[in-house]
């Protein structure tokens, strides 16, 4: 059972945001680091940066797909690891965790844009891991189950991370809840799901056209499922000062946990 847990995001937006980054996090328990996609370039650097987190203290990433949006960032993640560790300022291996389809994906843009020699770090010393759909790895010290979302774009995985017995943080990945994966997202301690607008202005955004969820959408699936605390992101970024607010109004109105519309860089405790 983690002492501290904490959930920092470094992006909340959509793939075409531009008044924030894209959807990516870290997750801190105790001591150790988690990093899930790392949104769509050299910006997560920036974003790693003002968190005053550091890389070579994150050693265990997950991707949930290969969307340029989730993907391209790990990439300079990848890229600057392998820096560190040719100064001697990163202690052991990176580890990469994600489906075929995505470790592929990203094997093949490193070794068409990495020099051979930083390349040659890939399964030296950058690990790719592959994980099946229901497979369960110990990550960060806690167990993390991994589960096919079923998207028809693109092959995506979510995933369910214990923080204590019975306290499980659920990321939906960026598509709608997929009822086969009823086991996993029932009763979550923290889900985390994408909403790409609010319901009001679905005509406006039209976010079932990309397949997405509103605001409503995303807080009647967690009221079903019974949620705890729930964790909006992934969306539009009109009137992004004013989105906390008007996405919360929303949510309060079908769920009656607790609701949490993050800002890029805010933190939320866990435990
Ligand atoms: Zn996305």
């Amino acid at each position: 059972m983690a002492l501290q847990a904490k959930l920092t995001l470094l992006g909340t937006g959509n793939a075409l945001v531009t008044h924030c980054y894209n959807t990516c996090f870290v997750l801190q328990l105790d001591d150790k680091y988690l990093l899930v996609d790392a949104g769509g370039g050299n910006g997560i650097l920036a974003q790693l940066e003002k968190a005053s987190l550091n890389l070579s203290s994150i050693h265990e990433m997950f991707i949930t797909h290969a969307h340029t949006d989730h993907i391209l960032g790990a990439v300079w993640v990848v890229r600057i690891i392998i820096k560190l560790m040719k100064s001697d300022k990163y202690q052991g291996n990176f580890t990469i965790i994600s489906h075929k389809r995505a470790l592929d994906v990203l094997e093949t843009i490193c070794k068409a844009t990495l020099s051979p020699k930083d390349h040659s770090f890939l399964g030296q010393r950058i690990i790719l891991k592959e994980v099946h759909d229901g497979q369960t790895l110990s990550v960060c010290g806690h167990n993390m189950s991994f589960f096919d979302i079923h998207s028809t774009k693109e092959k995506q995985f979510g995933f369910s991370l214990e923080l204590a017995p019975s306290k499980n943080l659920v990321c939906l990945g960026d598509e709608p809840y997929c009822k086969l994966n009823y086991q996993y997202a029932s009763k979550a301690y923290f889900l985390l799901s994408e909403a790409f607008c609010l319901f009001d202005e679905k005509e406006i955004f039209k976010p079932y056209e990309k397949h997405h969820s509103t605001v409503k959408d995303a807080a009647l699936m967690a009221q079903e499922l019974e949620v705890q605390n729930l964790v909006l992101y992934h969306t539009d970024d009109n009137l992004l000062s004013l989105r906390k607010a008007r996405y919360t109004k929303e949510a309060q109105q079908y769920f009656k946990g607790n609701i949490f519309i993050p800002d890029d860089l805010e933190s939320i405790d866990l435990i």
